[in-house]
């Protein structure tokens, strides 16, 4: 989503609030499949009165224009704001489903569908298990309405949002009160109510947050599956359910940026590094686990965690759990660690997990989704993973596609920052917009690039009103990290592109003694019918050629390989005769695997070092 923070206290940058017009290159393309056939896509699976999701009949039940049960997932009032912001970022008219979603609002302020359709019955009571996501419902609302509004179709839905903000508040503030114990799943709402905050004043919609955090202090047997086993302000480092966590930080950042709590700034420090040191996939996918027992929990109680964060350094590849929402949410966070403490670490995050984790979620064609993203693919695994591993149009748990769909559409608000004297280079990619500075600078700039395929940057600075600025260029953590201040006169940069072979350290086994390359911001992967025994030389050398991969531009990579001559049948099996035999490894960016039919696919392969003569050998 994107923040407003031009008037938060404690940010020392912020993003645009002028809209960025982006096309071409990869991240063009990518849009464009998102506007014309993602969200067509989507909108007609969430309008199906008669499909799994009946996201749209709901409402329509829920505002009495309609017969029926409540159907689909709880989350999916969520999802289906999700999908409307993109619509609206997009340019698209959403007025019909705000006046519809006005109509199902209950005159309280609340609003969720399934509580709201079944309470007409008698059944259903509000707020009775937090696993039916009634916050989570309510922050994509308030999030949904800051873009409606930014796109100038935020009036009816500003109506609606103050009306269910205020129902929070007045919840909040009685449970303050009683120290009643409040704990949300998957917390929208905490970024929900910063940005209504932040577009409405309100201070109230402040104190809400500052209420819904306060509370989870009161929660008894929390667990590490929602982050409230401890208490918030001793949270050290990443446990538990991925997308909840990432949820959660980038809503404490909000706070941050508005307050300046420095205890809370501390937590975030300190879990961001622990994710990105010691559990983050190289793909920026964040959350190893399917199912099973947070290494941290309390032994009988609250063990059981799913779509969690695992040991230190526990990331394979095969089981990557890796859930899109989970690096979508990792990428908010970021965004507003940024604005807290403008490091490019934090823009690198955003990098590594668009390319190469949002953009491998989907097809490029937009149809096709993964909901967890693996790194290594074999023909069979020999057990039962309960998602699909190709990409699929439809899939029960429904959350990724939608938050793509948004996703794609807030892509180009990442290509700057503003500080007060400054302007801060963020993704790169072609695209032009009006800076207005703290300081009175005014201009129109430019960018100019084929970023990631090219390493050369340039910038058009137009219509400028002659206030002193610096145009700050982040240099990527591949060519060093930092920022470049640039001449204004002649502004361009130039990245050094060339592949590079990265190997993992030692306590991450699954990849010992095995390497990734990468080209720029790019992982790339191999794909082929059989990827068993694979090896890279150590010093391999890639010749690069352009290739179309339906109908999207990319540089694919050919080096001089070897394959074992057989890899084991049974799970264990004496060498033998096994040789090495050479032959040419082709490798394409890992975001465009799975569009040539159910192949293998692996990121890490297995390398051969020179052999050097130890020093008492001379
Ligand atoms: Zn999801």
């Amino acid at each position: 989503m994107i923040t407003d923070t031009s008037r938060s206290t404690y940010a020392k940058a912020h993003m645009l609030t002028s809209q960025v017009a982006q096309e071409g290159g990869i991240i063009g393309k990518r849009r464009d499949s998102a506007k014309n056939s993602m969200i067509p896509h989507l909108l007609e699976i969430f309008s199906d009165p008669d499909s799994f999701f009946h996201a749209l009949e709901n409402f329509r039940i829920a505002a009495g224009e309609s017969e029926g049960e409540f159907r689909g997932n709880v989350y999916g009032d969520g999802d289906f704001y999700k999908l409307l912001e993109g619509m609206v970022l997009f340019g698209q008219d959403i007025s019909e489903y705000a006046a519809l979603i006005e109509r199902a609002q209950e005159k309280d302020g609340y609003i969720s569908t399934k509580q709201i359709i079944a309470s007409r019955k008698g059944q259903m009571v509000r707020h009775a298990d937090q696993d039916d996501f009634e916050e989570y419902n309510f922050g994509h609302l308030f999030t949904l309405t800051a873009a409606a509004q930014r796109m100038g179709q935020g009036e009816t839905l500003l109506r609606v949002s103050k009306k269910a903000a205020d129902y929070l508040y007045n919840r909040y503030l009685m449970a303050l009160r009683d120290k009643k114990a409040m704990s949300a799943v998957c917390p929208s709402h905490y970024m929900g109510l910063a940005e209504l905050y932040r577009l409405t004043g309100e201070d109230r919609y402040l104190s809400a947050l500052k209420a819904a955090l306060e509370l989870r202090k009161y929660v008894l047997n929390g667990t590490d599956d929602n982050q409230d086993e401890i208490p918030l302000l001793e949270q050290r480092e990443m446990r538990g359910h991925a997308v909840r966590a990432t949820y959660l930080y980038a809503g404490v950042a909000d706070l941050c940026l508005e307050t300046g709590d420095e205890a809370l700034e501390q937590v975030l420090l300190s879990c961001w590094d622990d994710m990105v040191n010691k559990k983050m996939y190289i793909t920026g996918g964040l959350g190893a686990l399917y199912t099973g027992a947070s290494p941290f929990g309390d032994l009988i109680n609250s063990k059981r965690v799913h779509q969690a964060f695992g040991y230190e350094y526990q990331l394979p590849n095969i089981t990557a759990y890796n859930e899109t929402c989970a690096s979508l949410g990792g990428i908010m966070w970021a965004s507003r660690m940024f604005q807290l403490f403008p490091e490019s670490r934090y823009i690198d995050y955003i990098e590594r997990a668009a390319y190469n984790l949002a953009f491998a979620a989907v097809s490029p064609d937009g149809n096709k989704y993964f909901y967890e993203n693996m790194l290594r693919r074999t023909r069979e695994v020999g057990y039962f993973l309960m998602w699909p591993r190709e990409r699929s149009d439809t899939f029960k748990c429904f959350c990724c596609p939608t938050n793509l769909s948004r996703f794609m559409a807030h892509l180009p608000q990442y290509a700057f920052f503003t500080g007060d004297d400054a302007l801060y280079t963020g993704l790169y990619m072609p695209c032009k917009t009006h800076v207005s500075l703290k300081n009175g600078a005014e201009f129109d700039i430019e960018e100019v690039t084929d970023y990631p395929w090219d390493g050369h940057v340039s910038f058009n600075i137009k219509n400028w009103n002659n206030t002193p600025f610096r145009l700050l260029a982040r240099v990527p953590a591949f060519n060093g990290g930092g920022f470049r201040e640039l001449d204004i006169n002649a502004p361009e940069i130039t990245f050094d592109m060339t592949p590079r072979l990265i190997r993992a350290q030692a306590k991450l086994e699954e990849n010992e003694s095995s390497v990734c390359v990468m080209r720029g911001p790019i992982v790339y992967c191999a794909e082929d019918e059989n990827l068993s025994g694979l090896y890279l030389p150590a010093n391999a050398e890639f010749a690069e050629e352009k290739a179309d991969i339906c109908g999207e531009t990319v540089i694919r990579l050919k080096t001089r390989g070897w394959r074992l001559s057989s890899t084991p049948a049974g799970l264990y099996e004496e060498v033998g005769e096994t040789a090495l035999i050479e032959q040419e490894i082709s490798l394409i960016p890992y975001f465009e695997w799975d569009n040539s039919g159910f192949k293998e696919m692996r990121i890490w392969i297995p390398v051969r070092y020179d052999i050097k003569k130890s020093s008492n050998e001379v």
